[in-house]
């Protein structure tokens, strides 16, 4: 079901724009009201510009989150990432948030963390590890890219990488280095693991997940509207707990979900 929070859409300043690599950049931006009840997981729809054009807001993940201000990890792909990415510091963004599901980290069943992600994926895996580790749970990532050039891991401790042509790290793609690290990771503890990336990458973390059975949450990505569950612009389909198939809306039952769920 979907979590109950305060969500709240506030104009909030950009306090800093940092590039990273050539597409990447986090921004900060100052969002008391947002930062307060954020859960690593959670998203936020924001309106990239003032004028008319792009209409629809454009979702993120909430990457960090340090006292009032909030940090979100943008890759340039379009024009209202573009938008974002090249807007001044001292300008102000209408953020609509926190919104959708958190990663399920209150189950006290696993000692070890296994963060999975590949390319922008790992935009929410800060803020998780952060938590996690204040939890006192032992956190490693697992993190792929198509070449070196593509892995990107700000902040985050304990990376092992994966590289499709073996520029760095493990060659071949995350959830085949997820597979060749289980059995040292099983001797960690009871594992959990916890997914974002592009939808393919899911499907397949997912499979591994069910065939060795590994607790597994993953946070899904769709075309979204509005955010609020208005537009049906992010159904989804997955497995009904009562067998069949049944439509959600990401943006209200999702992003994050069991992986058990997802129609692989
Ligand atoms: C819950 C959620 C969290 C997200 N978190 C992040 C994040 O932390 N950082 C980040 O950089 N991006 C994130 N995204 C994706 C981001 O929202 C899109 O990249 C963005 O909306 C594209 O806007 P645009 O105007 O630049 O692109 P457009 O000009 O609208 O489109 C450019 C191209 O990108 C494709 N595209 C548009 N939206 C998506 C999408 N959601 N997924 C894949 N392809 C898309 C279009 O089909 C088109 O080919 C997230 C998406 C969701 C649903």
């Amino acid at each position: 079901m979907p979590e109950t929070k305060s969500i709240v859409d506030i104009r909030a300043t950009i306090v800093e724009t940092r590039r990273i690599s050539t597409s990447v950049s986090i921004i900060t931006l100052d969002c008391p009201a947002i930062a307060a009840t954020a859960k690593p997981g959670n998203f936020v729809n924001i309106k990239v510009s003032d004028a008319s054009l792009p209409l629809l807001r454009r979702p993120f993940s909430i990457h960090n989150v340090r006292g009032s201000l909030l940090d979100i990890m943008v890759k340039s792909i379009g024009h209202g990432t573009s938008l974002l990415c090249d807007s001044p510091t001292g300008s102000t963004v209408l953020v609509l948030g926190p919104l959708g599901t958190s990663f399920d980290i209150s189950n006290k069943e696993f000692d070890t963390a296994v963060l999975v992600s590949g390319g922008i994926g790992t935009a929410p895996m800060l803020f998780l590890e952060k938590t996690l580790a204040a939890k006192g749970k032992k956190v490693i990532n697992l993190i792929g890219g198509q070449s070196k050039e593509d892995l990107i891991a700000p902040g985050l401790s304990n990376c092992r990488y994966a590289t499709d042509d073996g520029s760095e790290g493990f060659r071949g793609n995350v959830v085949e280095l997820l597979g060749a690290t289980l059995p040292a990771l099983q001797k960690e503890g009871t594992l959990k693991v916890f997914a974002c990336g592009p939808n393919p990458m899911l499907k397949a973390v997912a499979r591994f997940a069910r065939a060795n059975q590994v607790a597994c949450d993953v946070s899904l990505e769709s075309v979204m509207g509005c955010g609020i569950g208005i537009c049906y612009g992010c159904s989804v389909e997955v497995k009904s707990p009562s067998g069949g198939l049944r439509t959600i809306l990401l943006c209200q039952e999702g992003p994050v979900i069991d992986a058990g769920l997802l129609v692989v």
